[in-house]
């Protein structure tokens, strides 16, 4: 009886966490014709998306923590405008606009000082991350616990500290074991995914894929190798899931 029960939440964390996505599906998951901001506060009602890049080539500093659940992300440039010669990168990183307006980087700094000083809930975040072109996945939804501002050498940036959060999905009842999750390294997806084709390993569809562990982490399955990962479409892993009793 016991053993079913951790079976059935550990199907919930795949469900949620891992998904992949092409652009085109991330927006239509999103509800948005396109998705051209990394920083999308309150893009839903319920919560805001970030999308994040650690890629060689990517435009801001974001990383991971050892802890594995643990995301520093890098607040955004001034935009670049015509008719000033201003490199965004060299100057600090805006809360207000030249119009006063606020910007992304004031909305998720405010939401921080929300939490912290009035004790309400951290903010929701969902964050999808890009591990090659075209191809994203859903990391998970992320409490927006903290932001600083940082001095990079050259000048000031925002860096906003976001944790898996206990609750992964929008809406019922996704709640995780965080002491037994571990979040996939990105290098390992890539590598996987390359592996695999970017094809479901069982039937080779190439829809509605995720990352599937062959042990889930709460039965002693590690994450940190391609090994143990591999591509499965939905329906493969629900017969997956039927078989195992
Ligand atoms: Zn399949």
């Amino acid at each position: 009886m016991f053993a079913n029960v951790v079976r059935e939440s550990d199907c919930d964390n795949i469900n949620m966490i891992d998904q992949i996505f092409s652009y085109r599906e991330m927006c239509e998951q999103e509800n948005v014709q396109t998705l051209q901001r990394g920083m999308n506060f309150r893009l839903n009602p319920n919560y805001s998306v970030i999308l994040m890049s650690r890629r060689s080539n990517a435009p801001y500093q974001d990383r991971i923590f050892e802890d594995g659940i643990t995301i520093e992300y890098e607040g955004h440039d001034e935009p670049r405008t015509q008719g000033n010669n201003i490199n965004p990168k060299e100057v600090d990183q805006p809360r207000y606009s030249k119009h006063k307006t606020i910007t992304q980087n004031g909305r998720f700094a405010e939401a921080v000082e929300k939490h912290q000083i009035d004790k309400t809930p951290p903010e929701p975040v969902k964050v999808y991350e890009k591990i090659l072109a075209g191809v994203w996945y859903l990391k998970g939804i992320f409490d927006l616990v903290n932001y600083e501002i940082k001095n990079d050498g050259k000048r000031n940036v925002f860096i906003f500290t976001l944790k898996l959060s206990e609750h992964q999905e929008t809406q019922g009842n996704g709640d995780i074991d965080l002491k037994h999750t571990r979040l996939i390294p990105s290098e390992v997806k890539k590598e996987v995914w390359k592996r695999d084709d970017g094809k479901c390993v069982l039937c080779s569809s190439t829809k509605n894929l995720h990352f599937d562990h062959d042990l889930p982490f709460s039965k002693g399955g590690t994450s940190l190798t391609a090994k143990n990962i591999r591509l499965l479409c939905a329906k493969c892993n629900l017969a997956k899931s039927d078989k195992i009793e």
